[in-house]
């Protein structure tokens, strides 16, 4: 299997070029045409797989430039992960000139929310600092197609499982949903029977 099988735009094809991937990796090979269909995924992987470009690559695949409003949103379980998964995906969309925005916690907000004023096609941060930006308004979601949960397990570790369903209900309900946890405990098997339409399980 190649990147060229996906039938990917050029400009894509040319960002995975110039960062040196020329065959996809396992969990991509099983992500990417799923989510290119827009069929939701509980992908149970770990770190290290290419889980990163699985979920960043169809994404960025399916953003409408033109679109001001965020049409993807991401969360992380740190903002470590959060600057990391935008750096990934800027890179991915580089020859796209996709925009994405990192909002995390203990950053001012008034920076974040100015950035989500201007041209932001993808979202990524921690559940707590998201929310707030949905419930202030500065951050909104009537665009959203695709919804990422990234170390889904971490992050309910870290005791954001509330945060984590208001943002889910908030969403808007024709969006694709894509989960990805090295494990899958009871309450992550939960949110995906309430949360997500007939979702397709992927083990690597
Ligand atoms: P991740 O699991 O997303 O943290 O990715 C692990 C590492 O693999 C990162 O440094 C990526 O840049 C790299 N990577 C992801 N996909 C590919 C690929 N198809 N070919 C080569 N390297 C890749």
């Amino acid at each position: 299997m190649a990147f060229q099988d996906y039938r990917l735009s050029k400009e894509i094809n040319r960002a995975l070029d110039q960062l040196g991937y020329t065959e996809p990796t396992e969990v991509q090979e099983k992500v990417i045409p799923t989510a290119l269909e827009r069929t939701d995924l509980i992908v149970k992987s770990q770190t290290g797989s290419g889980k990163t470009a699985a979920f960043a690559i169809p994404i960025c695949e399916m953003v409408a430039w033109e679109e001001n409003k965020p049409q993807a949103l991401i969360l992380t379980p740190t903002r470590e992960l959060a600057d990391q998964v935008k750096e990934d995906v800027t890179n991915i969309g580089r020859f796209k000139r996709i925009k994405a925005a990192a909002v995390y916690g203990k950053h001012p907000f008034r920076f974040q929310q100015e950035e989500l004023r201007q041209k932001c096609h993808i979202v990524v941060g921690t559940p707590g600092r998201v929310l707030d930006h949905i419930e202030r308004g500065t951050l909104v979601l009537s665009e959203i197609k695709y919804f990422v949960l990234d170390e889904a397990d971490e992050m309910l570790n870290m005791g954001f499982i509330d945060q984590v369903e208001a943002i889910m209900e908030a969403l808007p309900k024709d969006r694709t949903t894509m989960l990805f946890s090295a494990t899958l405990p009871e309450d992550i098997d939960r949110l995906c029977r309430q949360y997500m339409t007939e979702p397709k399980s992927i083990e690597i």
